[in-house]
């Protein structure tokens, strides 16, 4: 599916990786928060925020294969914190805002995020809604010409830093499927919280340096124009913006073959009874493996895209990709990890063994509608 400018694309992200992120993310793990303003405005200058955005917002105007290119280049950061916030940012947050919004809402909300002179989050989850989107209870009800939201969001990825959320929000009483809609909500005001906002972070066992929140909305007040699109049909708009999370998702999981050529090293160098661990067919199956549902996740991962471009319906190969690469971690580091842990390296230890590919803890943990 890549062409020479999609080769391109991935190693000027991974050379801005190797420079900009992986030497301070033992740094960031260590304080549960990367500096998330900092690293997208120079994202923002490069162009990697809107790769697959409309040049007139600032983006690149490239289909979505570019977009899952530069989300494959993503995964190889040492620290997965960094790749979910940034995908938010990309694929989360701003789809149904790039392809449901107003022009108006556009220019003063996608611009920037393109730009990368805000942080911003997607508000989809609750403490009684995860799976079951439907349930959600968080209101906004209408008063004038605006929306008074109350309620409050879980899980919300950037959640400590975000200069907005794209808020999904019941706003009438109607079936649960027509009575959504989303909302961008500004949550600064002057650099503080802004009133009604209040944010509470997460801790979490892995994915360290993202930084993870609940945020509660008390009677917040914002304009009928924040609205994407049409009344009614937030659910529609949010399921058709999880085709790109779930394709991001999916596509930053390829990265993992350097998981597997490292470990590969790693056993190459390691010697037991006389001779290199690789050298066991034992682990050479395994490794075979692993690569080759690698490769397989990649062919599916691929042939979503290239369905998607084409203006297919992708429910369906992207929740299978999804679900494939939200399951293959446990496999790899599992299978690789624990080979370490196994064979007398710190695989069992906080620390970062020196071959990991993540840099985080376990990656599975990720937004995630299936
Ligand atoms: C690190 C992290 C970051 C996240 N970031 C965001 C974010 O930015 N924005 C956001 O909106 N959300 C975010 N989420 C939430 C995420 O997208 C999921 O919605 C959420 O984790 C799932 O909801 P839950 O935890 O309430 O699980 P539940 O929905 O309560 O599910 C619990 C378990 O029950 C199973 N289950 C549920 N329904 C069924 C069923 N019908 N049949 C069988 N089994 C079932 C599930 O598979 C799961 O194992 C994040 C989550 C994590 C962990």
């Amino acid at each position: 599916m890549y062409k020479e400018d999609h080769h391109s694309i991935m190693q000027s992200i991974r050379r801005f990786l190797a420079s900009e992120v992986d030497p301070f993310v033992d740094e960031w793990e260590a304080a549960e928060i990367f500096p998330a303003h900092a690293l997208f405005k120079k994202m923002g200058d490069l162009g990697f925020l809107g790769i697959n955005k409309p040049t007139e917002y600032g983006g690149l105007g490239l289909d979505f294969s570019y977009a899952v290119a530069a989300g494959e280049a993503m995964g190889y950061v040492r620290a997965q914190g960094v790749s979910m916030g940034v995908g938010v940012q990309t694929d989360m947050a701003t789809p149904a805002l790039t392809a449901f919004g107003s022009e108006e809402l556009k220019r003063e909300f996608l611009v920037p995020a393109i730009a990368g002179e805000v942080v911003v989050s997607i508000g989809v989850s609750e403490q009684g809604a995860g799976s079951d989107v439907a349930s959600l209870k968080t209101r906004a009800r209408r008063d004038g010409d605006d929306y008074v939201i109350s309620g409050s969001k879980m899980w919300i990825t950037n959640g400590t830093q975000a200069d907005w959320i794209c808020l999904l929000c019941n706003t009438s009483d109607g079936p649960s499927h027509k009575n959504k809609s989303l909302i961008i909500v500004p949550l600064k005001d002057g650099g503080k919280q802004a009133k009604g906002i209040e944010v509470q972070k997460i801790k979490k066992f892995g994915m360290w340096c993202s930084d993870t929140a609940q945020i509660f909305f008390d009677e917040v007040r914002v304009p009928v124009r924040h609205r994407i699109g049409e009344e009614g049909m937030g659910f529609i708009y949010q399921m058709k913006q999880f085709q790109e999370e779930r394709l991001g998702a999916a596509a930053r999981r390829l990265a993992a073959i350097q998981l597997i050529d490292e470990t590969a090293n790693y056993l190459r160098q390691r010697t037991a009874f006389g001779k290199p661990l690789l050298d066991n067919q034992f682990i050479q199956f395994k490794l075979a493996e692993l690569k080759t549902e690698l490769e397989a996740l990649r062919g599916l991962v691929y042939m979503a895209t290239q369905t998607y471009i084409n203006g297919g319906d992708v429910v369906e190969l992207a929740s299978m990709a999804k679900l494939k690469a939200g399951r293959y971690p446990a496999r790899s580091p599992n299978g690789a990890c624990s080979s370490r842990a196994a064979w007398g390296t710190p695989g069992t230890t906080r620390s970062r063994v020196p071959t990991a590919t993540s840099g985080s803890a376990p990656s599975a943990a990720e937004p995630t509608k299936s």
